[in-house]
């Protein structure tokens, strides 16, 4: 009898407790199970692995035994797919440029570019020299709501023939509250005056006084050590004129600077002396212009480019720069991934992918790669709550269809892409 009571209860609680068990309540978080995640700290993937996002950042992540699914969670089924971070251009511009034009600079423009390089799962976009104040209103207004690429700028690049005028357009920037000052020292193959080091000396001291940190575009190996020496906190382009030696390697090294190679840069120079092979690329027509694939292909315009003086420049300089990046890479140097696009010819987020090709074309590894655009990437510009996926950080990641460890083309098998845990819209 005293069993059967009790086996009664047992099983009224249990019936009971189905029946009457409350609907589970939505709690705004999402959870992606099943799929490889690459955190892009350079650990080992995990596989079958739960994502747990909420409010814009990542809750949890991890195997699927050690992370427990909120009850409330909403349940994202992505087996035998891959998760990545977002990818970090460390080196982009996000301009006034429309088509390939120049001129444009207004908010809706800067808007609509940061959706571009959204779409191609650059989820933030470091943009060197050029920007204005709507950009930095845009940076300052981005929250958990966000959908678009993240941007951080340089303002204007600075320029100025005396130490009085550079610190000038330093202390210019620093009002407008940008988070990277940007110099050239190049003489653009011979046909422009260079800064002196006496003025770059004079700008990364004051960025340095004001805690920012220079990115220095730069094309001369002489130049790289000066700057270097000199306390620049970034190397924006390849060395181009010259192989690498020891001494640039360990001056890196000592002074933990990133070297980011921005291939494709060159590559825009001479391209389209010829109707480029992927202007039939359907990952590059689907957010491409027809009007400026027109204008490229154009005859007179192609024949300009064959016989550019420039454009046979900066072909020689790219053969420099490929085996280059492999040297600095194999000698221990943080390479951090970027583009340099944004300019007329240089498409947003179709040319991230040809800098990755190319990455790999030089001998870097799909590892290398995918951490220069990913935790290298944010640990080159100093941000710390991007670029990885562990607890805190925002949940900036792509969701692909095939692992990029593989074969780095993979990173083109986008299935969606999320910025602050927001679906970035298709178009
Ligand atoms: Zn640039």
């Amino acid at each position: 009898m005293k069993y059967s009571i009790l086996a009664s209860i047992l099983s009224f609680g249990l019936v009971s407790g189905c029946a009457t068990e409350p609907p589970v309540v939505p709690d705004g978080s999402l959870a992606f199970f099943g799929a490889t995640l690459i955190d892009g700290t350079g650990a080992a993937p995990i596989e079958g692995a739960v994502l747990i996002v909420k409010n814009g950042r990542v809750v949890a992540v991890g195997a699927e035994d050690s992370v427990d699914v909120p009850a409330g969670a909403e349940r994202i089924d992505v087996t035998g797919k891959t998760i990545v971070p977002g990818l970090i251009n460390t080196h982009g511009h996000v301009s006034g440029v429309q088509g390939l034009e120049d001129g444009h600079y207004t908010t809706d423009n800067l808007k609509r570019q940061l959706g571009l390089y959204a779409r191609y799962g650059i989820t933030a976009v470091n943009s060197l020299g050029g920007d204005g104040p709507e950009a930095i209103a845009l940076r300052d207004a981005e929250d958990e709501s966000l959908d678009r690429a993240r941007i951080t700028v340089a303002g204007a690049v600075v320029t100025g023939e005396t130490v009085d005028e550079v610190v000038a357009a330093v202390d210019e920037n620093i009002a407008m509250n940008v988070d990277f000052i940007k110099i050239r020292v190049d003489d653009n193959l011979g046909t422009s005056t260079k800064m002196t080091p006496e003025l770059y000396r004079a700008v990364i001291d004051r960025a340095a006084d004001n805690g920012l940190s220079v990115a220095s575009h730069l094309f001369y190996l002489d130049d790289a050590k000066g700057l270097l020496q000199a306390g620049t906190g970034f190397i924006a382009h390849s060395v181009r004129d010259a192989e690498v030696d020891d001494e640039l390697i360990e001056l890196m090294k000592e002074k933990d600077v990133c070297y980011c190679p921005t291939l494709t840069r060159e590559v825009s120079t001479f391209v389209y002396e010829d109707v480029p092979d992927w202007f039939e690329d359907p990952f590059f027509l689907k957010d491409a212009d027809p009007a400026v694939l027109e204008e490229l292909k154009q005859d007179e315009r192609m024949e300009r480019v064959k016989n550019s003086p420039a454009a046979a420049g900066y072909k020689k300089a790219l053969a420099v720069a490929m085996p280059n990046l492999k040297k600095v890479a194999d000698g221990g140097v943080t390479i951090a991934f970027g583009t340099d696009t944004g300019p007329a010819g240089r498409f947003q987020g179709y040319f991230e992918h040809m800098e990755l090709a190319m990455m790999a074309e030089a001998g870097l590894s799909p590892e290398q790669i995918l951490l220069s655009a990913t935790g290298d990437a944010a640990r080159c510009l100093g941000f710390d709550d991007i670029g990885t996926l562990s607890s805190g950080k925002w949940a900036d990641f792509i969701v692909l269809s095939s692992n990029p460890l593989t074969d780095i083309d993979n990173l083109r098998a986008i299935e969606s892409v999320w910025v602050a845990g927001n679906r970035v819209p298709s178009s």
